[in-house]
């Protein structure tokens, strides 16, 4: 994680071309922007300070979560399928296959395993299990 030079990012770090379809729903063109713009924010402020606040980092998670919520709410039926390269996806996958139907959980469990899902929309690959 000392890499902060944005031209010689590695193809993990590297953000996907976002889908056609993301670039016509206004909100999720707000919501990218606000996290693109945030994350260049604070990469600008880590490269002068690398001690720089964790409420900065918290942020940038706060606007990938409204981001992916927002996908997993508005675009269910858009989300790409599960990763079979991403232990992340094979988790969720795990724990869907575990939950009854008509657990009290299962609700929460799906909500999970699509914000997941909508991470690979739009988040580098390095970063996309993390969440
Ligand atoms: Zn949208
Ligand atoms: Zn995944």
């Amino acid at each position: 994680m000392t890499n902060n030079s944005p031209d010689d990012l590695g193809p993990d770090d590297r953000w996907p071309l976002l889908p056609a379809w993301m670039w016509d729903c206004r909100e999720c063109v707000r919501k990218y922007e606000a996290m693109k713009y945030l994350q260049a924010e604070i990469a600008g402020l880590v490269a002068d300070d690398p001690g720089v606040d964790r409420d900065f980092m918290d942020s940038i998670v706060g606007t990938q979560i409204s981001l992916s919520r927002h996908l997993a709410d508005a675009h269910p039926e858009m989300l790409p399928g599960w990763d079979p390269d991403c232990r992340t996806c094979a988790g969720h996958r795990g724990r869907l296959a575990q939950t009854e139907e008509s657990s009290e959980f299962r609700l929460g469990t799906v909500m999970v395993a699509d914000e997941h899902r909508a991470r690979h929309l739009f988040a580098p690959p390095r970063t996309v299990g993390l969440m």
